[in-house]
């Protein structure tokens, strides 16, 4: 296998022109023919062959890029077959009718997101300045009835004076030297011996422009930074309805540069958790609860200050008993659904209210004298109104023949909380979807 011609230079991959004569004119010293002893003479001198040759390709800048590209020069020994330099390994790939050194250049160009231009030449497109980013914590209530931020904002703009070139009208321009005037450089990626992909870099020396102002000749405004510092105040307006996590984005508000796109300065709201409401969608939601003679006859009473300050008052309706694990649902008393537009804000649509009702049932011994009891046994029923769950609890008589009976006395309430923890039970996720049963609107309306 042939070397690859860095190597036998022994030269890194981005030497410079000085570097390679350098490691040349060491090499050659060291091999010349005349200069080793008469039995290294033939391996001395395929040795020169090989070093006169690498250097004859690598200090030629055309040359040196055909190598780099295609692994191969025209007039290289092994140029012209499948063998020789060119260790392509996609060679296989394309039979050699069809393919053109041209192709396999778009191959890395493609593969190099940075994106060499199409030919190799000319400027990058268009780069952006860097979006800015600013993050709030924001309450729901200012969620519910939007808000806006103003912001001080110093950002960089270009120059008025100079345009944006940092030089005053008439000053004289000097070709940068470190890349000729072309604004960039070019670097090449080696992606195996004798594969390699080209991209641009722009010239650190002149940033990108080509040439080098004289200090005298710099712009007085902004001293050749090409840019000066405006502040402004830019204004973020939160609609009504926006959601935790939203953004708000002022095009071209960052800072500005020649040359280049100007970014972006996002905001972006992040929600605060609410002592009272939960969220969910357009929807709020909390909790709420009553007494067991509340669940039973009802009542007419404040339940909730909303989100605008409104107090809410419920009057349920008599006669209607509410059950445990029971939601309310109020009409339109949720979140503002954003708008898509401000022309439609008159006819505001609003998510709904769920109370989840929570029934506190009375403490121990909670009648005065017994005949209380009495009287709630006349007041209430005292067989289930459901006969089907009332068969299944009903034990069969032939049990029931006195022998087979077990009177228990001892017994505890325990609450879910108290009962003991099985391993097949253990994680249980709380669902916070919004599309859980739970919370489904059939549910509420019963
Ligand atoms: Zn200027
Ligand atoms: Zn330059």
């Amino acid at each position: 296998m042939l070397l690859d011609l860095y190597e036998i230079l022994e030269i890194h991959l981005s030497a410079s022109d000085g570097e390679i004569k350098k490691a040349y004119r060491k090499l050659a010293l060291r091999y010349h023919p005349d200069k080793v002893e008469e039995h290294e003479r033939e391996e001395a001198e395929l040795k020169f062959k090989e070093i006169s040759h690498a250097y004859e390709v690598l200090s030629d800048e055309a040359k040196r890029l055909d190598y780099d590209l295609y692994g191969s020069t025209d007039g290289m020994p092994g140029s012209s077959g499948a063998g020789g330099y060119s260790s392509n390994p996609f060679d296989h790939a394309y039979s050699s009718q069809d393919f053109h050194p041209d192709d396999f250049y778009n191959f890395f160009s493609n593969m190099n997101t940075g994106g060499p231009t199409p030919g190799g030449r000319g400027p990058q497109p268009l780069q952006r300045t860097e979006d800015a980013r600013i993050d709030v914590d924001i309450t729901l209530e200012d969620l519910y009835k939007g808000k806006t931020y103003k912001i001080t904002s110093s950002r960089n703009i270009i120059c008025t004076t100079c345009s944006g070139t940092g030089a005053r009208k008439k000053a004289m321009h000097k070709e940068c030297a470190a890349c000729s005037g072309q604004g960039y450089t070019v670097k090449i990626k080696r992606v195996g011996p004798g594969l390699a992909s080209k991209f641009h870099v722009t010239c650190e020396t002149c940033d990108g422009a080509g040439k080098i102002i004289r200090p005298k000749d710099k712009c007085k405004a902004c001293a050749g930074s090409k840019v000066v510092e405006e502040t402004k105040i830019l204004e973020f307006e939160v609609a009504p309805g926006s959601q935790d996590g939203e953004s708000i984005v002022l095009n071209g508000e960052s800072d500005q540069y020649p040359g280049k796109l100007t970014g972006d300065v996002i905001l972006t709201v992040h929600c605060k958790p609410h002592d009272v409401f939960t969220r969910k969608g357009d929807d709020l939601y909390i909790k709420h609860r009553i007494t067991l003679v509340e669940a039973l006859s009802g009542f007419s009473k404040v339940i909730a200050a909303n989100l605008d300050g409104r107090a809410i008052h419920v009057t349920t309706t008599k006669g209607q008993v509410i059950r445990p694990g029971d939601f309310l649902r109020i009409p339109k008393e949720g979140m503002p659904v954003k708008q898509a537009s401000l022309w439609f804000s008159l006819a505001q649509k609003k998510g709904d209210l769920y109370i989840a009702i929570d029934i506190e049932f009375p403490q121990d011994n909670w009648y005065l004298e017994k005949n209380d009891l009495v009287k709630l046994l006349n007041l209430l029923p005292t067989d289930l109104a459901d006969k089907v769950q009332a068969n299944k609890q009903q034990v069969p008589v032939e049990t029931l023949n006195g022998a087979n009976i077990e009177y228990v006395t001892d017994y505890k309430i325990v609450q879910k909380s108290g009962l003991p923890h099985y391993e097949a039970d253990e994680p249980q996720p709380e669902q916070p979807d919004y599309s859980s049963q739970e919370y489904s609107t059939e549910c509420a309306q019963q």
